[in-house]
């Protein structure tokens, strides 16, 4: 594959590069934000599940004003993250409450206005394993948001579009009145990624947060009675974005109008320590083991052949 073919395929990853995201998720978000005005009166922001750092991004650049800086945006992944101006960043895993607690100290024991999470587990390719998966982390970040949300704040959260959605409606139902899922243009129609914009958070009297309790699991809990009877929770679905915005499934021409021939730009940040680093070293310095062929491996078996 060529140099160039993901910029010719994918407007928003070049889009991306050239206005300066570290990725091309920045657009989702800017696109939800266009549809239900996320950031208005907010000042204490987390960003769930944040590496490389797109969303984090949007929240410094739409937030952060400089000389009257009372905003404060905590990201947390697994992973390091580049610095980002006014950003506080966490290497840590949303499913520990001792995430949570670092959170709300940083916010100095108040809670957030907003929370949201990209997060997405390495994906296999089995549809099936990669939905359930999503929908764990899903309910974790929601878990965490139990913790950190204030009430009547907002929680945005990537969801699959799967065969079980209806049960994570009803999860987010029972803590937030108002639940919409947004299709932002910028993520693939061919894709069953989706957002869950979840608007005046306000938990059944009585509900305490507790990590050690994966939600849908925890059916002794009075505060999930609710469920029962309980079968489909119908959400609205917006479309958002302007809807002349650029088609994520569309190819575009890449040359420019004025006839200048287009030149790719390299990534805005490169990962940092990344998994795969290791395994590149050994591969560019011929040093990873190689598996020897049967054949090989039956002739130094064979005591009756020379060694
Ligand atoms: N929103 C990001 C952006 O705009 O740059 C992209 C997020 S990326 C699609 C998903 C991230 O989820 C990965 O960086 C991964 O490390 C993180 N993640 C997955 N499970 C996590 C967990 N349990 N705790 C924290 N981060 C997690």
């Amino acid at each position: 594959m060529g140099r160039t073919s993901k910029d010719k395929r994918d407007i928003y990853y070049r889009r991306a590069k050239e206005e300066g995201w570290r990725a091309r998720s920045a657009f989702k978000l800017l696109q939800i934000d266009e549809s239900f005005n996320l950031f208005e009166g907010v000042s204490k922001v987390v960003d769930l599940c944040a590496a490389p750092g797109s969303w984090s991004q949007v929240l410094s650049r739409k937030l952060v004003k400089d000389g009257q800086n009372k905003t404060k945006i905590v990201a947390v992944d697994l992973q390091a993250m580049a610095p980002l101006p006014g950003v506080i960043q966490i290497q840590g895993d949303i499913t520990k409450v001792s995430t949570a607690n670092e959170i709300i100290s940083h916010f100095e024991g108040e809670h957030a206005d907003l929370v949201v999470c990209d997060g997405a587990p390495d994906v296999t390719g089995l549809h099936d394993i990669d939905e359930y998966i999503q929908g764990q982390l899903l309910l974790a970040a929601l878990n965490i948001t139990t913790h950190i949300l204030k009430p009547n704040g907002t929680f945005v959260a990537k969801i699959f579009r799967g065969k079980d959605v209806d049960l994570l409606y009803c999860q987010l139902k029972i803590f937030f009145p108002e639940v919409t899922i947004a299709k932002p243009s910028s993520s693939r129609n061919s894709s069953i990624e989706s957002f869950v914009v979840c608007k005046g958070y306000n938990p059944p009297d009585g509900y305490k947060p507790n990590m050690s309790n994966p939600l849908l699991e925890c059916t002794q809990d009075p505060a999930f009675d609710k469920l029962e009877g309980v079968n489909r929770v119908i959400v609205p679905f917006l479309a958002c974005g302007d809807l002349s915005a650029y088609d994520s499934d569309k190819t575009y021409d890449v040359n420019t109008h004025d006839g200048k021939q287009y030149v790719p730009l390299p990534p805005v940040q490169g990962p940092i320590n990344p998994p795969y680093q290791t395994a590149c070293f050994l591969k560019k310095n011929s040093l990873l083991a190689t598996q020897k062929s049967s054949e090989d491996q039956d002739h130094r078996d064979d005591p009756t052949l020379p060694q």
